[in-house]
């Protein structure tokens, strides 16, 4: 199979590397990938987001499958423009993508299949944010209500910060806030049939003890010990299944990767949002003890197979990824600066360039790049990715020390009761 990759961030190096696992794949294709995938991929030049050039090149590389990571590309479309050319597609359509692309037609599709999240009004002037605001009362969580790379949500207890976010955006979800432990669950699904990967936590504020701003993540760990027993089985009845059945009925059905990202609240698990694509960078941990080959697997979800599909294997253990950023994440990343360091196993890269004059390895994002890496336990896999980015050289860089360290001291409570691993 000739698998073609559009993206070129650390979830496309992750999706790379258990690409080219799989020995169904016997060539791997990234668009435009990154150094990083660059060792496991041929690369080429295009820009994700546009339709037609997407398509040409998945005919021109003779692709039987198409990966897309992110999700600018499958809100413009890319998937429709690609499956029009009769090639198998993983990733959903631009409509159906608007489960991520507008969080009020996300809730507007929750609310339909009576999935369990938090109340929400959509705003778009002070007087109803203000109305709205208050209703819920601090503290006051304000969302953009288009695609903001995870970086348009505002949770605070300033109200007249909410406020000015709101005017920033012009047009906003203002939600309940939801109290409780996240879990981020992806779903393989061809839009009937459904299966769920392991849940996995990451870590979006950019401080230790989750403090400052929020951020695109800044670590993950998987699986989760702490996680109530039927969690999945719960959140694919109550949530997954009726989602996929309220968009077939609006005649878009979500094929591709539903990211569902949940709070464990008192009252149970809440959606917090739903992404149209593998989330960044749980897919690095999640993706680390997936033993089923990965090719085979997204190309059942792209051809309406997965019904038939064998059930999942995992390894074994458990995996942690820790991000390293630039100087200046989240306001203002300082890019260009030269990285050493960065070729063990284990190291994925986000944000990282090839200098034009000499080849050296630069950041030229704000998440640069993540130690990722597998253990025994949690404490051994959290270790080891530690290892992998202290032996990482980025002037100016920041990362979390705290990564999965909760889960290990047994310190995550779900608000009505304490559940240890
Ligand atoms: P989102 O882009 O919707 O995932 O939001 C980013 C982050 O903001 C989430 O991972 C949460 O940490 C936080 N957040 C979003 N919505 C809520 C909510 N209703 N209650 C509490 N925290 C929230």
């Amino acid at each position: 199979m000739r698998v073609l990759l559009v993206g070129g961030g650390g979830r496309e190096h992750a999706l790379a590397l258990g690409l080219v696992a799989d020995s169904g794949v016997s060539a791997l294709i990234a668009a435009p990938g990154n150094p990083g995938i660059a060792s496991l991929a041929e690369l080429r030049t295009v820009t994700p987001t546009d339709p037609a050039a997407v398509a040409a090149l998945a005919v021109e590389t003779a692709a039987d499958l198409v990966v897309i990571g992110p999700e600018a590309p499958l809100v413009a479309g890319v998937a429709d423009a690609v499956r029009a050319k009769g090639i198998p597609v993983f990733g959903p359509s631009g409509a159906a993508a608007q489960l991520e692309g507008s969080k009020a037609f996300a809730k507007d599709v929750m609310t339909a299949a009576g999935v369990p999240t938090a109340r929400a009004y959509v705003c778009t002037d002070d007087e109803s944010t203000a109305r709205a605001l208050d209703e819920f009362g601090a503290p006051y969580v304000v969302k953009d209500d288009g695609l903001a790379a995870g970086k348009g949500v505002v949770v605070t207890d300033d109200r007249a910060a909410a406020l000015a976010h709101a005017r920033e955006c012009g047009r906003v979800v203002v939600e309940e806030f939801l109290d409780g432990p996240e879990v981020s669950l992806f779903v393989v699904t061809d839009g009937e049939a459904a299966l769920p990967l392991l849940p996995a936590q990451d870590f979006k504020r950019l401080g230790d003890g989750d403090t400052g701003p929020n951020t695109g993540g800044m670590g993950a760990y998987a699986p989760l010990a702490w996680a109530p027993s039927g969690l999945v089985d719960d959140v694919m009845r109550d949530v997954v299944h009726p989602t996929l059945a309220e968009m077939r009925r609006r005649g878009t059905p979500f094929a591709g990767l539903l990211y569902v990202g949940l709070a464990i609240t008192a009252a149970g698990p809440r959606v917090i949002e739903f992404n149209a694509r593998f989330g960044d960078p749980e897919t690095q941990v999640v993706l680390a003890l997936l033993e089923t080959p990965l090719a085979g697997l997204l190309h059942a979800a792209a051809t309406g197979t997965l019904a038939e599909h064998p059930p999942l294997r995992w390894r074994d253990g458990s995996a942690v990824t820790v991000v390293l950023a630039s100087e200046g994440y989240p306001a203002a990343p300082r890019t260009g600066d030269v990285i050493t360091g960065a070729d063990a196993p284990g190291i994925i890269h986000a944000g990282t360039a090839r200098r034009a004059d000499d080849g050296a390895l630069v950041s030229a994002g704000g998440r640069v790049l993540c130690g990722t890496a597998t253990g025994p336990d949690l404490a051994a896999a959290r270790d080891a990715a530690y290892a992998l980015v202290d032996g990482v050289d980025l002037p100016g860089s920041q990362h979390r020390t705290d990564i999965a360290a909760t889960a290990i001291e047994g310190r995550i409570t779900i608000p009505g009761g304490t559940v240890q691993p």
